[in-house]
Protein backbone atom coordinates (compact mmCIF):
# COMPACT_ATOMS: atom_id res chain seq x y z
CA UNK A 1 0.00 0.00 0.00
CA UNK A 2 1.31 3.41 -0.85
CA UNK A 3 2.14 6.08 1.77
CA UNK A 4 -0.43 8.98 1.11
CA UNK A 5 1.03 11.26 4.12
CA UNK A 6 1.81 14.21 2.57
CA UNK A 7 5.47 15.63 3.64
CA UNK A 8 3.39 17.72 6.32
CA UNK A 9 1.58 15.02 8.42
CA UNK A 10 5.64 13.22 8.05
CA UNK A 11 6.46 16.10 9.99
CA UNK A 12 4.01 16.93 12.16
CA UNK A 13 3.60 20.39 11.41
CA UNK A 14 3.99 22.53 8.03
CA UNK A 15 4.71 26.26 8.86
CA UNK A 16 2.86 28.01 6.59
CA UNK A 17 4.15 31.41 7.11
CA UNK A 18 7.24 32.37 8.95
CA UNK A 19 6.65 34.72 12.13
CA UNK A 20 9.88 34.09 13.63
CA UNK A 21 13.99 34.00 12.91
CA UNK A 22 14.45 38.17 12.18
CA UNK A 23 17.66 39.32 12.59
CA UNK A 24 18.82 42.41 12.78
CA UNK A 25 22.81 43.45 12.65
CA UNK A 26 22.96 47.01 13.49
CA UNK A 27 26.42 49.08 12.92
CA UNK A 28 28.06 45.58 14.30
CA UNK A 29 32.05 45.81 14.51
CA UNK A 30 34.78 43.16 15.96
CA UNK A 31 37.94 43.75 16.38
CA UNK A 32 40.37 41.04 17.35
CA UNK A 33 43.00 41.58 19.81
CA UNK A 34 45.64 39.21 19.45
CA UNK A 35 48.88 39.86 21.44
CA UNK A 36 47.65 43.35 21.48
CA UNK A 37 47.80 43.58 17.92
CA UNK A 38 44.23 44.77 16.76
CA UNK A 39 42.51 43.25 13.76
CA UNK A 40 39.19 45.14 12.65
CA UNK A 41 37.35 42.06 11.29
CA UNK A 42 33.91 43.56 10.32
CA UNK A 43 33.63 47.12 10.55
CA UNK A 44 29.77 48.95 11.43
CA UNK A 45 28.32 45.77 9.74
CA UNK A 46 24.28 46.31 9.04
CA UNK A 47 22.49 43.68 7.85
CA UNK A 48 18.78 42.63 8.02
CA UNK A 49 17.36 38.79 7.97
CA UNK A 50 13.51 38.76 7.89
CA UNK A 51 11.51 35.84 8.82
CA UNK A 52 11.68 32.74 7.39
CA UNK A 53 13.86 34.85 4.50
CA UNK A 54 17.28 32.59 3.12
CA UNK A 55 19.70 34.85 3.19
CA UNK A 56 23.32 33.87 1.43
CA UNK A 57 26.61 35.63 2.58
CA UNK A 58 29.42 35.85 -0.22
CA UNK A 59 32.28 37.55 0.36
CA UNK A 60 36.48 37.06 -0.42
CA UNK A 61 38.49 34.51 1.91
CA UNK A 62 39.20 36.41 4.97
CA UNK A 63 36.50 39.28 4.64
CA UNK A 64 34.97 38.31 8.40
CA UNK A 65 32.24 36.56 7.05
CA UNK A 66 32.20 33.37 9.82
CA UNK A 67 33.09 36.18 12.27
CA UNK A 68 29.81 37.93 11.67
CA UNK A 69 28.21 34.25 11.81
CA UNK A 70 30.16 33.52 15.45
CA UNK A 71 29.10 37.05 16.87
CA UNK A 72 25.19 36.27 15.87
CA UNK A 73 25.98 32.52 17.16
CA UNK A 74 26.80 34.20 20.16
CA UNK A 75 30.21 31.98 20.11
CA UNK A 76 32.15 35.52 20.26
CA UNK A 77 31.30 39.20 21.52
CA UNK A 78 30.86 42.01 19.46
CA UNK A 79 32.67 44.57 19.98
CA UNK A 80 30.85 47.75 18.77
CA UNK A 81 27.06 47.89 17.73
CA UNK A 82 23.70 45.32 18.35
CA UNK A 83 22.27 41.97 17.33
CA UNK A 84 19.00 41.57 17.93
CA UNK A 85 16.71 38.08 17.26
CA UNK A 86 13.24 38.82 17.08
CA UNK A 87 13.96 42.08 18.86
CA UNK A 88 16.11 40.66 21.56
CA UNK A 89 19.53 41.49 22.24
CA UNK A 90 21.70 38.93 21.86
CA UNK A 91 24.97 40.41 21.13
CA UNK A 92 26.01 44.12 21.87
CA UNK A 93 28.94 45.99 22.75
CA UNK A 94 27.81 47.30 25.42
CA UNK A 95 26.99 43.74 27.41
CA UNK A 96 30.14 41.70 26.68
CA UNK A 97 28.60 38.65 28.05
CA UNK A 98 28.33 35.99 25.37
CA UNK A 99 24.75 34.30 24.97
CA UNK A 100 24.39 31.50 22.21
CA UNK A 101 21.43 29.61 22.79
CA UNK A 102 18.96 27.15 21.47
CA UNK A 103 17.17 29.72 18.85
CA UNK A 104 20.38 29.90 16.92
CA UNK A 105 21.84 26.13 15.64
CA UNK A 106 25.24 26.27 13.64
CA UNK A 107 26.58 23.67 11.10
CA UNK A 108 29.95 24.01 10.26
CA UNK A 109 31.85 23.30 7.14
CA UNK A 110 33.64 20.54 8.77
CA UNK A 111 31.13 17.28 9.53
CA UNK A 112 30.57 16.99 13.34
CA UNK A 113 28.39 13.38 13.87
CA UNK A 114 29.40 11.39 16.96
CA UNK A 115 31.15 8.74 14.88
CA UNK A 116 30.28 5.83 17.41
CA UNK A 117 26.49 7.17 17.01
CA UNK A 118 24.28 6.02 14.88
CA UNK A 119 22.78 8.58 12.26
CA UNK A 120 19.49 8.41 14.46
CA UNK A 121 21.12 8.30 17.57
CA UNK A 122 22.90 11.41 16.46
CA UNK A 123 19.66 13.27 15.77
CA UNK A 124 17.97 12.63 18.76
CA UNK A 125 21.19 13.17 20.82
CA UNK A 126 20.73 16.78 21.72
CA UNK A 127 16.70 17.01 22.62
CA UNK A 128 16.96 13.81 24.69
CA UNK A 129 19.85 15.41 26.82
CA UNK A 130 18.74 18.41 27.19
CA UNK A 131 15.36 17.04 28.09
CA UNK A 132 13.80 19.17 25.58
CA UNK A 133 12.38 15.74 24.33
CA UNK A 134 11.96 11.91 25.74
CA UNK A 135 13.45 9.35 23.60
CA UNK A 136 10.36 8.49 22.06
CA UNK A 137 9.37 11.40 20.66
CA UNK A 138 12.67 12.38 19.54
CA UNK A 139 12.84 9.20 17.53
CA UNK A 140 10.03 10.05 16.22
CA UNK A 141 10.66 13.36 15.16
CA UNK A 142 13.92 11.92 13.93
CA UNK A 143 12.88 9.47 12.23
CA UNK A 144 10.06 11.90 10.47
CA UNK A 145 12.99 14.35 9.35
CA UNK A 146 15.03 11.27 8.12
CA UNK A 147 12.16 10.22 6.11
CA UNK A 148 11.65 13.79 4.62
CA UNK A 149 15.46 13.70 3.25
CA UNK A 150 15.39 10.22 2.30
CA UNK A 151 17.71 9.06 5.08
CA UNK A 152 15.29 6.91 6.37
CA UNK A 153 16.38 3.61 5.45
CA UNK A 154 20.00 4.81 7.06
CA UNK A 155 18.88 5.66 10.31
CA UNK A 156 20.76 2.64 11.65
CA UNK A 157 23.68 2.98 10.19
CA UNK A 158 27.05 4.88 11.66
CA UNK A 159 28.29 8.35 9.98
CA UNK A 160 31.12 6.23 8.47
CA UNK A 161 29.05 4.17 6.58
CA UNK A 162 26.97 6.77 4.46
CA UNK A 163 28.17 9.53 2.17
CA UNK A 164 29.34 13.06 2.86
CA UNK A 165 25.79 14.19 1.16
CA UNK A 166 24.21 12.08 4.13
CA UNK A 167 26.45 13.15 6.61
CA UNK A 168 25.53 16.47 5.99
CA UNK A 169 21.69 16.26 5.17
CA UNK A 170 21.63 14.49 8.71
CA UNK A 171 23.80 17.33 10.40
CA UNK A 172 21.16 19.39 9.40
CA UNK A 173 18.25 17.59 10.42
CA UNK A 174 19.77 17.42 13.91
CA UNK A 175 20.06 21.34 14.25
CA UNK A 176 16.11 21.26 13.56
CA UNK A 177 15.59 18.91 16.37
CA UNK A 178 15.07 21.79 18.53
CA UNK A 179 12.57 24.18 16.69
CA UNK A 180 15.68 26.92 15.97
CA UNK A 181 14.27 30.01 14.92
CA UNK A 182 17.31 30.30 12.54
CA UNK A 183 19.82 28.18 11.45
CA UNK A 184 23.23 29.60 10.67
CA UNK A 185 25.23 27.37 8.18
CA UNK A 186 29.18 28.15 7.33
CA UNK A 187 30.36 27.07 4.10
CA UNK A 188 28.40 23.43 5.12
CA UNK A 189 29.01 21.62 1.61
CA UNK A 190 32.40 23.23 0.34
CA UNK A 191 34.20 19.62 0.20
CA UNK A 192 31.20 18.24 -1.89
CA UNK A 193 31.13 17.01 -5.79
CA UNK A 194 28.48 19.09 -7.80
CA UNK A 195 25.89 15.59 -8.27
CA UNK A 196 26.43 15.51 -4.12
CA UNK A 197 25.78 19.20 -3.37
CA UNK A 198 22.84 19.51 -5.64
CA UNK A 199 20.61 16.48 -4.25
CA UNK A 200 21.91 17.71 -0.61
CA UNK A 201 20.41 21.57 -2.19
CA UNK A 202 17.35 19.89 -2.78
CA UNK A 203 16.97 18.47 0.70
CA UNK A 204 17.77 21.73 2.55
CA UNK A 205 15.03 23.34 0.43
CA UNK A 206 12.36 20.91 1.05
CA UNK A 207 13.13 21.35 4.68
CA UNK A 208 13.29 25.01 4.58
CA UNK A 209 10.03 25.26 2.81
CA UNK A 210 8.18 23.01 5.24
CA UNK A 211 9.45 24.62 8.66
CA UNK A 212 10.03 28.28 7.40
CA UNK A 213 13.05 28.82 9.28
CA UNK A 214 15.13 31.38 8.97
CA UNK A 215 18.79 30.56 7.53
CA UNK A 216 22.14 32.83 7.22
CA UNK A 217 24.30 30.53 4.96
CA UNK A 218 27.99 31.79 3.97
CA UNK A 219 28.97 29.94 0.86
CA UNK A 220 32.29 30.98 -1.65
CA UNK A 221 29.55 28.93 -4.81
CA UNK A 222 27.92 31.63 -6.45
CA UNK A 223 25.47 29.00 -8.28
CA UNK A 224 24.55 27.83 -4.79
CA UNK A 225 23.87 30.91 -3.17
CA UNK A 226 22.24 32.25 -6.38
CA UNK A 227 20.31 28.72 -6.44
CA UNK A 228 19.02 28.64 -2.79
CA UNK A 229 18.40 31.37 -1.51
CA UNK A 230 15.88 34.96 -1.36
CA UNK A 231 18.79 37.33 -1.44
CA UNK A 232 22.83 37.21 -1.57
CA UNK A 233 24.30 39.72 0.64
CA UNK A 234 28.33 40.54 -0.50
CA UNK A 235 30.83 41.67 1.91
CA UNK A 236 33.42 43.79 1.39
CA UNK A 237 37.20 42.65 1.45
CA UNK A 238 38.66 42.74 5.28
CA UNK A 239 37.13 44.66 7.12
CA UNK A 240 33.44 43.26 6.04
CA UNK A 241 30.71 45.32 5.42
CA UNK A 242 27.67 45.46 3.25
CA UNK A 243 28.69 46.16 -0.29
CA UNK A 244 25.43 44.84 -2.12
CA UNK A 245 22.32 43.03 -1.28
CA UNK A 246 20.97 41.61 -4.39
CA UNK A 247 17.68 40.23 -4.80
CA UNK A 248 17.07 36.61 -6.19
CA UNK A 249 13.74 36.56 -8.12
CA UNK A 250 14.02 32.83 -9.75
CA UNK A 251 10.58 31.55 -8.79
CA UNK A 252 10.08 28.58 -6.10
CA UNK A 253 10.51 25.91 -6.27
CA UNK A 254 13.58 26.14 -7.63
CA UNK A 255 14.96 23.71 -10.00
CA UNK A 256 18.01 22.60 -11.34
CA UNK A 257 17.04 23.47 -14.70
CA UNK A 258 16.63 27.09 -13.77
CA UNK A 259 20.57 27.36 -13.32
CA UNK A 260 21.23 27.60 -17.21
CA UNK A 261 18.54 30.32 -17.59
CA UNK A 262 19.17 33.32 -18.64
CA UNK A 263 17.71 35.19 -15.33
CA UNK A 264 20.03 32.95 -13.51
CA UNK A 265 23.18 33.81 -15.44
CA UNK A 266 22.77 37.59 -15.32
CA UNK A 267 22.30 37.71 -11.49
CA UNK A 268 25.27 35.07 -11.71
CA UNK A 269 27.16 38.06 -13.98
CA UNK A 270 26.45 40.77 -11.06
CA UNK A 271 27.22 38.44 -8.21
CA UNK A 272 30.24 37.29 -9.95
CA UNK A 273 31.32 41.00 -10.28
CA UNK A 274 30.59 42.55 -6.85
CA UNK A 275 32.52 39.52 -5.39
CA UNK A 276 35.42 39.70 -7.79
CA UNK A 277 35.95 43.22 -7.24
CA UNK A 278 36.61 42.96 -3.41
CA UNK A 279 38.66 39.69 -4.19
CA UNK A 280 41.31 42.08 -6.17
CA UNK A 281 41.33 44.37 -3.51
CA UNK A 282 42.15 41.42 -1.30
CA UNK A 283 44.59 40.44 -3.62
CA UNK A 284 46.54 43.26 -4.33
CA UNK A 285 46.50 44.50 -0.61
CA UNK A 286 47.86 40.88 0.22
CA UNK A 287 50.62 41.83 -1.95
CA UNK A 288 51.01 45.54 -0.37
CA UNK A 289 51.14 43.65 2.70
CA UNK A 290 54.32 41.37 1.24
CA UNK A 291 56.08 43.66 0.05
CA UNK A 292 56.18 46.31 3.04
P1 LIG B 1 36.05 34.61 6.41
O1 LIG B 1 35.15 33.67 7.13
O2 LIG B 1 35.31 35.63 5.61
O3 LIG B 1 37.04 33.90 5.55
P2 LIG B 1 37.00 35.31 9.09
O4 LIG B 1 35.79 35.86 9.73
O5 LIG B 1 37.39 33.93 9.45
O6 LIG B 1 36.88 35.45 7.49
O7 LIG B 1 38.22 36.25 9.43
C1 LIG B 1 38.19 37.66 9.23
C2 LIG B 1 39.52 38.25 9.64
O8 LIG B 1 39.68 38.16 11.05
C3 LIG B 1 40.73 37.53 9.02
O9 LIG B 1 41.70 38.52 8.72
C4 LIG B 1 41.20 36.64 10.13
O10 LIG B 1 42.60 36.40 10.04
C5 LIG B 1 40.85 37.45 11.38
N1 LIG B 1 40.56 36.58 12.52
C6 LIG B 1 39.60 35.62 12.58
N2 LIG B 1 39.57 35.04 13.79
C7 LIG B 1 40.53 35.65 14.52
C8 LIG B 1 41.00 35.53 15.88
N3 LIG B 1 40.46 34.64 16.71
N4 LIG B 1 42.01 36.33 16.29
C9 LIG B 1 42.54 37.23 15.43
N5 LIG B 1 42.16 37.43 14.17
C10 LIG B 1 41.16 36.65 13.70
MG1 LIG C 1 35.07 31.56 7.09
Amino acid sequence: MSDKRTEADIVGKKVEKATRGRLECNTVTKIYDPLGVNVLAVDSCDLELQPGEFLAICGPSGCGKTTLLNMVAGFDSVTKGEIKLDGKVIGSGKIKKLSPGPDRVVVFQSGALFPWKTLIENVIFGPVCQGILSKDEATKKGMAYLKLTGLEKFADQFPMAVSSGMQRRTEIIRALMTDPTIILLDEPFRAMDALTKSIVHDSVLKVWDLLKVSIFFITHDLDEAIYLSDRVFIMTTRPGRLKASIKITLPRPRTPDMMASDEFLGLKKQVFDLVHEEAVKAFERGEKEMAK
